[in-house]
Formats: C-alpha cells, structure tokens, sequence
C-alpha cells in the first residue's frame, strides 16, 4: 500500500497541539514514528505528511498527500477536554460530506477503530463523520484517529506505543503486524593468515566451547588458519570466532556528535527496535556517539540508543 501518514499538527508556532497529562504532539508522533516504522518494514510506502512547523501547515499536510497517488491518508491526533482521571476512549473521523468512496472510507476508520479498542482497551467511541480540513480536501480515503485523551490519566496509563501502532498497522493493512525476529549472524569481518589479531575482551568462549581464560582476553595473536566464522590463533592454538577478534592497531571507536534529523525520535534501551523506548529526543538536538551497533549509536549520556538512520554527522 501506500499510506501517507500525517502526524498532526507542529511543533512550534501557530497549529500546536493539545496539552494535558502529555504532549498531543509528542505522543502522535511516537506512535507515528514506529507506525511508519512497521509499514516500511513490511514493504508499505509511506508518504510522511507531517508538517513541523508552517503558518498554514493543514494546507502544507494535504499539499503533501495530494502530490501523490494514495491508498489511504491517515492522520494521528489525540483528543482533549478536560483533565480528568477517567478514561474517555478512542475515535476515529471520516468526512462527513456526500462523496463517492465515502463506504470505503468508512470500512478504513471502522477496522482501525476495532483494532484499537481491541489492543490498546480503550473505550470505544466509535467512528464519527466530522468536517476535517483534511479529511475534506485530501483526495484519496482519509481517516483521522484520536489516539485517547491526553487529558485523561486513565487514557494515558493505557498508552503503548508498540501496540498502539501494531493495532494501527492492523487496521489499515489488514494483517497483523508480526517483528522480524532479531538476527546476530556472528559473523564478524574476516581474517587472513598472518593477521595479528586482539580477542575481544567481552569474548566468552572459543568456537568451540571452552571458557575462553581471562590472560588470553584483549593480548594479541597470529592467525594461523581461517575459516567461514573463525579463526586458530598461534600460542594459544585456539579456535576463536571472527566476532570476538579485531585486527591489531584497527582504529578504536572515536565518539562523535550527530544532529536528530527527525521530529522526534525514540531513545531505546537497546540497538534495535525490538528494545522498549526508554525516551525521546527531538529535531535539531545533539548527542555524543560513544558505539555504534546494526546502525544505531549509543548516547554518550547512558539514556540509551538511537537509530542512526534518523541522524546526520555534525
Ligand atoms: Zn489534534
């Protein structure tokens, strides 16, 4: 499919969002973030449609959906009243006009809207016709989701980014989203014969299974034969994986800044995806990158990892 996705409104200037126990902008844009994440990685296009910041950023939104042929617009937002520690639930818009598609539209809203109330257990609001500039003048099926109250504690105790983008996955796919299972193909990079090599000192054991002794960890070695995933080691006479050696004088990890190059991007506990969000950081902020793993970089700061995709070097 493809989807343009619409985080709604900015983050600075005129059309912010609303504030209650939490940011509209912040929370639509964690969701948005791993939603468009998930699609992305199950082949789904996505068109982001989210506008920062614009004086007129609704016209800026459907400017960017409509330069396109689109299955489905989707636009996420949280809703407001006033603070209460009720739960107030979940609702999705169509257009409430007279319009060809309008059927399908609604199919679109009612199978997001079911799956929300299924996984994330909010209330059920149910699908509602509003006039939305977006949902108006965007030309292909558009739906807007308010993702619970963000005025509501009992909404937002609710608040799972994962399954909430998983259940918007759901809705607009029609499949389930399933995670790729985390692969670590312990290969490392390879050796030659003659190499003089450094065993990791985070290396547990050799190829083949014997605790590898602490005197041999981080103390150097030539490389008397090589295979796929290993090599043996003179002295020691050892097989030891390629992943726990490096080449002696290779050049330590040097820490460097890079620059979020995206509205908000989540800080994770690990490197991958599959690691729980431990925070966010936003557009135009710097950090200090101390290791690099699979493309994510470690903070220097202890908070966590990012995806690097989303940074550029300063
Ligand atoms: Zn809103």
């Amino acid at each position: 499919m493809i989807i343009g996705l619409d985080m709604g409104h900015t983050l600075s200037g005129a059309g912010t969002g609303a504030r209650g126990y939490v940011e509209e902008t912040v929370k639509n844009r964690e969701a948005g973030n791993r939603l468009m994440a998930m699609l992305r990685e199950k082949g789904h296009t996505v068109i982001n449609c989210t506008v920062d910041k614009s004086t007129n950023d609704l016209y800026d939104r459907v400017r960017k959906a409509n330069a396109q042929k689109l299955d489905l617009f989707v636009s996420l937002h949280l809703n407001a009243f006033k603070p209460t520690t009720s739960e107030m639930g979940v609702e999705t818009h169509i257009y409430n006009g007279n319009y060809s598609g309008k059927e399908a539209n609604r199919r679109y809203a009612q199978a997001i809207q079911t799956a929300l109330v299924q996984d994330v257990k909010w209330i059920d609001r149910k699908v509602k016709e509003s006039n939305f500039y977006v949902l108006r003048e965007t030309v292909a099926p558009a739906v807007l989701v308010e993702l619970g109250f963000c005025d509501s504690q009992g909404d937002m105790n609710k608040w799972n980014t994962e399954k909430i983008a998983a259940a918007l996955f759901r809705g607009i796919t029609g499949t389930a989203y399933v995670a790729a299972p985390v692969v670590n193909t312990g290969k490392g990079e390879t050796f030659k014969v003659g190499d003089r090599v450094v065993v990791s000192k985070n290396a547990t054991t050799y190829a083949t299974g014997q605790n590898i002794a602490s005197w041999v960890k981080g103390q150097t070695y030539t490389v008397q034969e090589v295979k796929s995933d290993r090599c043996l080691l003179s002295g020691i006479v050892s097989w030891v994986f390629n992943k726990d050696l490096t080449l002696e004088g290779a050049p330590t990890f040097q820490p460097y800044i890079v620059i979020v190059d995206t509205d908000v991007l989540n800080v994770r506990t690990g490197a991958g995806i599959s690691y729980p969000i431990a925070t966010t950081v936003k557009k135009g902020q710097a950090f200090t990158i101390v290791e690099v793993k699979d493309g994510w970089g470690k903070l220097k700061s202890g908070a966590g990892w990012i995806s690097l995709e989303y940074t550029k070097k300063k």
